[in-house]
């Protein structure tokens, strides 16, 4: 072997696994146990302390989940990573290390809706404050930053429209006002933004769109990308300062550039518990070695659809980055040159009853809430996803009463065209 680094498609099928060094197996073998036996009494102290790396017991860590985990980090270009029960477990986790009760982070107002709920709602009930912002008036993430401001938060290719995000622009905000920016990568996936390589700090997935990709297993992961001082201001003391529940070390002090990653373990895994079924682990690293692939043909299938809805009499707009009348095709040619993901939003010129009408009509899409399938998907984000929001809220989330979001999938394009052809014309 030369010591070339191995490419993206490489990473994918190879990245953490070898051999099975016991039996020889070629896949990763599903490690379906809940404990691992201490080689003696020190191992077993020794791991308890984290002064030895190694296997304890499945809550905290699994041979197949670390495969899993040592995957991710390496297509995210992160330190470290940590494999979580769901994308929802993931943000929980990240911002049990970075807020104390009475703290506040920023995100941008277009996210996923259960983001929106969960941060609205559930993390009140832990002292922790939303502030919310725009994604496209970089000047608001700046106006939000106080002296409680512990973290920034967004979304690469964001939920439901599809729309751009300029990480680079607010990495920088970030970067002054001293805190982490954290990036959820879902639906762009690695291979389409690395969000690291613009100024990301953590990165958070749901394993259970793109990247497993199959629409069978939920998941989440935590990348560390390895590049915060977490140790200025005494603003992170989960980080920077002694643990009693671990004889008093100081995580950044002992674990330098994946201390976040080890403090979302054996501190937010271990003790509020949102673990990965080793099963889960398997079907989502099974789903990862194919994600290239799938992801061009998602990203292919997605603009043509777009082209030809954008074409189509009775739709009165596409929303799709990947479209060059877009006004996000500046920011996808500059993040994502290999494709616009593959979940967008139209609207309907009959609106709101036309867009129900259309989901009924459907035969190939599945009516259905999720994205990132191999099959493609539709739904009405109104009336689902989004309708714990106010109109307004909807409106400016991308989530209107007359819009459709798609998720476009792996079939033949010229069928999922003619799917939405029948329908339409009905
Ligand atoms: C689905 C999704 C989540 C939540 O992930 P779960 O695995 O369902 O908990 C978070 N962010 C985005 C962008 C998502 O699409």
């Amino acid at each position: 072997m030369s010591d070339r680094l191995p490419g993206f498609s490489t990473l994918a099928v190879h990245a953490g696994a070898q051999p099975d060094p016991t039996t020889g197996a070629r896949a990763t073998p599903i490690y379906q146990t809940t404990s691992f036996v201490f080689n003696d009494a020190d191992h077993a102290a020794s791991l308890f302390g984290l002064q030895a790396f190694g296997n304890i017991y499945t809550r905290i860590g699994n041979p197949t989940n670390a495969v899993l985990e040592e995957r991710v980090a390496a297509l995210e270009g992160g330190t470290a990573a940590l494999a979580v029960a769901s994308g929802h477990a993931a943000q929980v986790v990240v911002l049990q290390q970075l807020l104390q009760p009475g703290d506040e982070f920023i995100a941008a107002r277009k996210l996923y809706g259960g983001s929106i709920n969960q941060f609205t709602h559930a993390f009140k009930s832990f002292g922790w404050n939303v502030v919310w912002a725009d994604p496209d008036d970089i000047a608001s993430f700046e106006r939000a930053v106080t002296p409680r401001t512990k973290a920034i938060f967004i979304e690469s290719i964001a939920n439901p429209a599809g729309s751009i995000t300029d990480i680079e622009a607010i990495s920088t905000v970030a970067r002054k006002a001293g805190v982490p920016l954290i990036v959820d990568n879902t639906l762009a996936s690695p291979y389409l933004i690395r969000p690291i390589d613009h100024g990301a700090d953590i990165v958070v997935h749901s394993l259970t769109k793109f990247l497993g990709g199959h629409g069978n297993s939920i998941g989440g992961i935590i990348v560390d990308a390895g590049t915060f001082d977490w140790s200025t201001g005494g603003k992170y003391p989960m980080l920077s300062e002694p643990r009693p529940e671990y004889h008093g070390i100081r995580l950044q002090e002992t674990f330098g550039n994946f201390a976040f990653a080890i403090a979302c373990r054996v501190l937010g895994l271990r003790d509020l518990g949102p673990a990965l079924s080793p099963f889960n682990a398997f079907m989502i690293l099974t789903g990862i070695e194919t994600l290239p692939l799938r992801m061009q043909k998602h990203c292919d299938n997605a603009k043509a659809v777009a082209e030809f809805l954008a074409g189509h009499p009775a739709v009165a707009a596409v929303n799709y980055a990947g479209l060059a009348s877009d006004p996000y095709h500046r920011l996808a040619r500059k993040y994502a040159p290999k494709g616009a993901g593959a979940v967008f939003t139209f609207s309907l010129k009959g609106g709101y009853d036309a867009g129900v009408s259309l989901v009924s009509k459907l035969q190939l899409f599945s009516h259905l809430a999720n994205v990132g399938d191999t099959r493609s998907l539709v739904i009405h984000p109104a009336s689902t996803t989004h309708s714990q929001l106010d109109d307004a809220a909807k409106v400016k989330s991308g989530a209107g009463p007359d819009v459709v979001r798609l998720s476009i999938g792996i079939e033949d394009k010229e069928d999922l065209i003619a799917d939405l052809e029948q329908a339409l014309s009905a």
